[in-house]
């Protein structure tokens, strides 16, 4: 059945041959070449969107190539003002960006403002102010003293087109804060927003293009995995991929064929290690928040809990069930709600049953536990489990919704051996009073980021570098090792070609052996060694270079009849 919609920008070469960004177009479309958006608190549709299919994407990533070629050299000033501009932008538009955010996926508005939208504000101020010194060319000092006539440096060049494809569950600051960083380095971007957050991946086009970015700088592709795989097996510069192990893998593959580049943010199972002297109401209040945030659908959610016991467990437990049931769960229209819906059935089912699976394996839910049918979306609420273990999927499995599983274990070696116990390492949390203790039980976790007595804010942090370990994806991305990614780490060496000739160069011969078995000796013998070394170095240096007679190559033996 076809449909007449109205795209607010429209990108398909079909519609738009020319490549020119045309805005609210009325259009006939298939249904079958669209997605429709839905918001999860109420189920209604919000917006229809294209499905970009194989050409689709081969356009946009060739506009983006295009585009490339004169982005890439415009001088980092002028991309830094774009980058200002688009700061003002984005807060100019703050409120309606919050608003979509918070109806497309379900977040409680304070979550749209803080997680969403404060992370690429900083990412510009932090790039606009400190950029141009982190992307400085770098000399590098070397301490060969046979290298003393040379100069070395790296310098940061921009790959070429960064592809990105971004999850449902933080829709803006993901794709935005690494677009943000690849554009400021010289590259153009194609974003793959989620089939479940499309409109979000619309307005952040409208955005680049309202801040003054040129058309082709960022394209946007919407559409669903399929969408995404034409995206990875394009030629691209560099693809970040965020999203699920399954989806990480498949990228992987297909950006293996053309050796893209790829990183990869994966899932997670944050845990969260108590130490006995941590205090009780900050530790309640940090991990109540930091399970229930975005309703526990954040990578680095607190996913479980060990508790090493001590005198203040008991009043621990009873303050996090306290402040859960405090917890108002509704649509984000409502003011006073703290935790939405989850995105769709799919999560909402998942969730669920690991809570009734942990349940029949004999946890306990203090609180919470059910699907909350009453109030129409895909709401659960915010529960409390104890008595669970590690056979439970619970604890071992992304769940990815508001569930705060606790284990109370006997010592801090049990914590952090359950704590690694796990096929994924993103980031854990360590609550505590001693902070020189708390440092070096951090050191014992095998994840990419460990934060004591606070949870889950480093993502929005743009200085801070973010990735995992094991299944929890590789690469680094925010930060200076984020940026540093996106670039091509170019290393140039200069040399004035005069004074002494290249010892390693030819002729070869034996005073030339003599020569090299002395420097070995005088820059790295025993001291003993390093007298003889001097001698044989320095007396081989200037010997003169030995007569070499050519041998003639023997004649090809004749054939046999
Ligand atoms: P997902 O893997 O289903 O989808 C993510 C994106 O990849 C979407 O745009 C999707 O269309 C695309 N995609 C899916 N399969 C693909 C394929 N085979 N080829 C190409 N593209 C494909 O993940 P999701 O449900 O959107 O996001 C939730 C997951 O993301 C969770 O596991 C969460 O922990 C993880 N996540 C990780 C981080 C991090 O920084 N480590 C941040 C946010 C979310």
């Amino acid at each position: 059945m076809d449909l007449i919609y109205t795209l607010k920008y429209c990108y398909a070469k079909d519609i738009n041959p020319g490549g020119v960004y045309w805005k609210n177009q009325s259009m006939v479309v298939s249904k079958t070449s669209t997605i429709e958006s839905i918001n999860p608190a109420n189920k209604a549709a919000i917006g229809r969107v294209p499905l970009f299919g194989e050409d689709e994407v081969r356009l946009a990533v060739e506009r983006a190539w295009h585009c490339f070629d004169e982005w890439q050299i415009q001088p980092l000033k002028n991309r830094a003002k774009l980058v200002a501009n688009l700061r003002k932008v984005i807060a100019a538009k703050a409120d309606e960006i919050a608003k979509l955010i918070s109806e497309e996926v379900g977040k409680p508005l304070p979550e749209a403002y803080f997680s969403e939208i404060s992370g690429p504000l900083d990412t510009c101020l932090w790039l606009t102010t400190n950029g141009e010194k982190l992307l400085a060319d770098q000399p590098v000092a070397m301490t060969n003293p046979l290298l003393a006539s040379k100069q070395s440096l790296i310098t940061y060049e921009p790959l070429g087109v960064v592809g990105i494809i971004a999850p449902w569950n933080y829709p803006f600051s993901i794709p935005m804060m690494t677009a943000i960083m690849a554009l400021y380095a010289g590259n153009t971007v194609v974003i793959k927003p989620s089939e479940k957050s499309p409109l979000i991946g619309i307005k952040i086009g409208e955005l680049f293009l309202e801040a003054g970015f040129p058309p082709g700088a960022v394209e946007i592709i919407t559409g669903d995995a399929q969408t995404g795989a034409f995206l990875s097996k394009s030629r691209l510069g560099r693809l970040v991929f965020t999203g699920s192990v399954g989806g990480g893998q498949a990228v992987m593959a297909q950006a293996a064929n053309a050796l893209t580049p790829v990183s990869l943010e994966l899932g997670g199972k944050d845990a969260a290690i108590v130490l006995p002297d941590a205090p009780v109401a900050w530790t309640a209040k940090g991990l109540t928040w930091g399970a229930f945030t975005n309703a526990g659908q954040a990578c680095a959610s607190v996913e479980r809990v060990y508790i090493v016991k001590g005198k203040h467990t008991d009043e621990l437990i009873k303050a996090i069930v306290s402040n859960t049931q405090k917890l108002k769960v509704g649509p984000s229209s409502d003011p006073l709600s703290d935790l939405g819906p989850l995105i769709d059935q799919g999560q909402l089912d998942k969730v669920a049953a690991h809570v009734e699976e942990a349940i029949s394996m004999g946890a306990k839910a203090l609180t919470g536990g059910r699907v909350r049918h009453d109030l129409g979306g895909f709401f659960f609420e915010p529960t409390v489990l104890t008595g669970v273990t590690h056979a439970m999927k619970i604890m071992k499995e992304e769940t990815f919704g508001p569930v705060l599983p606790i284990m109370v274990v006997d010592s801090e070696d049990e914590a952090v051996e359950l704590a690694n116990d796990s096929e994924f390492g993103l980031s854990a949390t360590i609550w505590a009073g001693k902070l020189a203790r708390a440092e070096c039980v951090a050191r014992d976790i095998n994840v990419g980021t460990v934060l004591i007595n606070d949870v889950l804010f480093s993502h929005a942090v743009p200085q801070l570098p973010w990735g995992g370990l094991k299944k929890s994806g590789y690469g680094r991305g925010h930060s200076a090792f984020g940026l540093h990614d996106l670039c091509n780490l170019k290393h140039i060496s200069i040399d004035s070609a005069s004074g002494a000739h290249r010892v390693w160069w030819y002729p070869y011969s034996p005073s030339r052996i003599k020569l090299a078995q002395g420097g070995i000796q005088l820059l790295h013998g025993g001291l003993g060694k390093r007298t003889s070394g001097l001698v044989d170095f320095v007396s081989n240096l200037f010997a003169k270079a030995e007569k070499k007679k050519q041998t003639a190559p023997a004649e090809p033996a004749e054939k046999a009849d």
